[in-house]
């Protein structure tokens, strides 16, 4: 059996297909609004619950307008994703600007859409109000360093890039409100794909003992906590999705517990998850165009490491469907290979599939985020196109694929 379920029929696939050649990445509109819907339902109690979408994990401005129309803001990190999100129409305090070694001109840029800035470092302040000004309205990113146990993906706090010491936040803090700033927020990101639900617990418990900290020193009331995204998928069949509904009421019985008690209720809850907002809802679709049987036996696609790099990149398991072959046993072993002259583009290595022919469509899964976003142009390879299968079933192409003309588009071949 193959453990995971698709939104769509191997008959559909090959219809569509038909007209947008392998490979392309689909996403599904019914299931990425379900699942935001399910989030903004499960925080419902939360004051001024609000999700920002992370724009990095899926830089799509279709995506990102249906998830608009379900409320969500943008969480962006560069001048490319600002600039998505204006023309989308999400700007003001819908655009929350989480990025790290910022340089000036995107700092401009935030300030001119109106940008909720979120600083990651005690240097940023001088260099903000040099060249931007500084806004009504700040948010400063700890890091709590040693004080936090770590997490796979984003490595233990104090080796981390990101964010304030909570010396630096107080400091930071004081500087800023002494400055004219008079609205504040308070975020931290500290796991990535994370599928433990108390690990989220705990972070929001942090931020609220933070929060009491810092009014009790400073006087400053947070308008806003940005508990920031990591929420995991469950990549493969047997792990559990996070029980948002688990993490919702513990977050609610810790809020009660400090900012409730504390009388500091409220303070607006929001969030920037990424991965788990159109992750699951993403697939790749690629052809079988050869079989190769040497020490190994080997699946060549017509995908490769350039339209999904995580595999290669951190090992990462994604499952995999052969479209028609569902109900087959698995009980062949195969590497599923890209065409890339590197021996780490591999999509699967060592995994059970049922017997593939060359023609036969492959289905990778929860590659709606960190999929197509991570494209590149090595060796050449073009990206895939990208394609919205619609609530009514029908598939509007938001992207085309890539062309030689795309990929020669800098070259000036007539000064040769
Ligand atoms: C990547 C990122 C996110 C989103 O993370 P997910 O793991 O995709 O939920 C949110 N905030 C910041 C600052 C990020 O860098």
């Amino acid at each position: 059996m193959d453990g995971k379920s698709l939104p769509f029929t191997s008959d559909q696939i090959e219809q569509i297909a038909a007209r947008y050649p392998t490979p392309f990445h689909i996403y599904d509109e019914a299931g990425i609004r379900e699942n935001a819907r399910r989030l903004v339902k499960a925080f419902s109690w939360a004051p001024g619950f609000r999700e920002y979408f992370a724009v990095k994990a899926c830089p799509n401005p279709y995506i990102m307008k249906v998830l608009k129309e379900e409320g969500f803001g943008s969480d962006c990190s560069s001048m490319a994703e600002l600039a998505l999100a204006e023309r989308v129409g999400i700007t003001g305090e819908s655009v929350f600007f989480s990025s790290n070694n910022t340089p000036a001109g995107e700092y401009v840029k935030a300030r001119e859409l109106g940008a909720i800035i979120n600083l990651d470092d005690i240097t940023h302040i001088p260099f903000l109000e040099r060249c931007a000004g500084l806004p009504e309205v700040i948010s400063c990113r700890y890091n709590p360093g040693p004080l936090r146990g770590g997490n796979h993906i984003i490595g233990h706090p104090e080796e981390a890039k990101y964010g304030f010491t909570r010396e630096q936040l107080f400091d930071g803090y004081r500087i800023l409100r002494d400055r004219g700033v008079r609205r504040f927020g308070l975020h931290t990101m500290v796991a990535s794909n994370e599928l433990d639900p108390d690990y989220f617990v705990d972070t929001a418990d942090m931020l609220f003992g933070l929060t009491i900290d810092i009014h009790r020193e400073l006087g400053i009331r947070f308008e806003f906590l940005n508990l920031g995204g990591g929420f995991g998928i469950p990549y493969r069949p047997e792990e559990k999705a996070i029980d948002l509904e688990y993490v919702s009421a513990k977050t609610r019985e810790r809020y009660d517990a400090t900012i409730r008690a504390a009388g500091l209720h409220p303070v607006n809850i929001v969030m920037e998850s990424g991965r788990m907002i159109t992750g699951p809802y993403g697939f790749l679709v690629a052809r079988a165009i050869h079989r190769k049987n040497i020490y190994k036996n080997y699946i060549g696609l017509d995908a490769c490491m350039a339209n999904l790099m995580r595999p290669a990149l951190y090992g990462a398991y994604h499952h995999i469907t052969v479209l028609g072959k569902e109900k087959l046993p698995r009980d062949h072993v195969y590497d599923v290979t890209g065409s890339l002259c590197e021996n780490n583009d591999k999509f699967a290595v060592d995994r059970l599939l049922p017997e593939i022919e060359t023609g036969d469509i492959l289905v990778i899964h929860d590659a709606g985020a960190h999929g197509h976003a991570m494209g590149f142009n090595y060796n050449g390879k073009l990206r895939s196109a990208e394609l919205l299968l619609k609530k009514d079933g029908s598939v509007e192409m938001i992207r085309r694929a890539e062309t030689l003309d795309d990929y020669f588009a800098t070259l000036d071949f007539s000064n040769l």
